[in-house]
């Protein structure tokens, strides 16, 4: 439980524009909260009630009073993020972002299997034989369609690392996962499970998507993976350099990482709160101590209705937790 005492000292309210559409937003909004051991994002998107919002708010409250723990690595491989592009510019992205693992999202409305595959072709070029490549469909398929659309992705990749959330419940991860040789990452089912661990014990995945701020925290996070037993990688919620220092505190210190994170996400915003942001270099990030300073947050403050209306969440949300 949070120490009531603690006084919430609000720094601002950010809107940074993504260059595309995600999740039917243009805009990433947030706050800022300063505390004793520095900066905490509080963004949990519009569409997340009160009660959602309350693990958001205990992960900005952990970096900005409580700090994180100890790393045990300094530099974390991160993954290049492909949408749902052309196999060409699939191609040309995933040469410029200098990393050796590519997510490909495949099962969009506005794509075939077809165009799926060509996509990953595309990819396993630039990529080489020695890089990853894993795809996501963010829970689209059904179990017979997504049994089928694995096999197909799994021979265009020449062999895909994993498939992100192929389908919504765990009891359909669980049929996928025993009928295709591919491994199968939870990423929506640890974030909305009452209890991640349900996820291992029905054999539902091979690996845990964990995200710091709707599980509540790096200490939260940690917890949740070593319940969960399950290989992990940790992913963004498209934050600014501030939510993502969080995400590579949680890297840093998990026990074991043998899988690329989805941190280099930096690069989807075309603005930061700081000028020292957190963006990929050959494929890697630093691991920070604490969040970095941003001093450019009153040039992407929010306007001032936005701006009021996060204010009056955080207040609610800090009632709710
Ligand atoms: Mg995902």
């Amino acid at each position: 439980m949070r120490d009531r005492t603690i006084d919430v000292d609000v720094a601002g309210v950010f809107a940074l524009p993504l260059r595309n559409r995600f999740r039917r937003i243009t805009v990433r909004e947030g706050v800022l909260l300063r505390g004793p051991a520095g900066w905490g994002e509080f963004s949990p998107f519009r569409d997340y009630d009160d009660a959602e919002s309350v693990p958001w708010f205990a992960a900005a409250i952990e970096a900005s009073h409580e700090g994180w723990p100890e790393p045990v690595r300094d530099a974390v491989e991160v993954n290049t993020t492909v949408p749902v592009v052309p196999p060409e510019r699939a191609h040309d992205l995933v040469s410029a972002s200098g990393c050796r693992t590519a997510k490909v999202k495949v099962a969009d409305p506005r794509s075939s299997l077809a165009d799926d595959c060509a996509r990953v072709e595309a990819v396993r070029t630039a990529l080489g034989p020695g890089g990853a490549i894993r795809v996501d469909a963010n829970a689209a398929w059904d179990v017979d369609t997504a049994v089928a659309a694995l096999r197909e992705l799994d021979r265009a990749a020449g062999g895909l690392e994993y498939a992100e959330q192929p389908c919504a419940s765990v009891a359909e991860l669980a049929d996928v996962r025993r009928r295709v040789d591919v491994r199968i990452a939870a990423d929506e089912s640890i974030r909305r499970a009452e209890d991640p661990l349900r996820v291992a014990v029905a054999g539902a995945a091979d690996v845990a998507v964990l995200k710091t701020a709707p599980l509540g925290g790096v200490r939260r996070a940690l917890d949740v993976a070593e319940s969960c037993g399950l290989p992990c990688v940790v992913s963004s919620a498209v934050d600014s350099s501030v939510g993502l220092a969080a995400g590579l505190a949680l890297a840093g210190a998990l026990p074991e990482l043998d899988f690329a994170c989805g941190l280099g996400t930096a690069s989807l915003l075309t603005a930061d709160v700081t000028s020292t942001p957190l963006s990929a270099v050959d494929g890697f990030l630093p691991v920070p101590h604490t969040a970095p300073e941003p001093d450019l947050l009153a040039d992407h403050a929010a306007d001032p209705d936005t701006t009021q209306w996060w204010r009056d969440r955080i207040r609610r949300v800090e009632a709710t937790g």
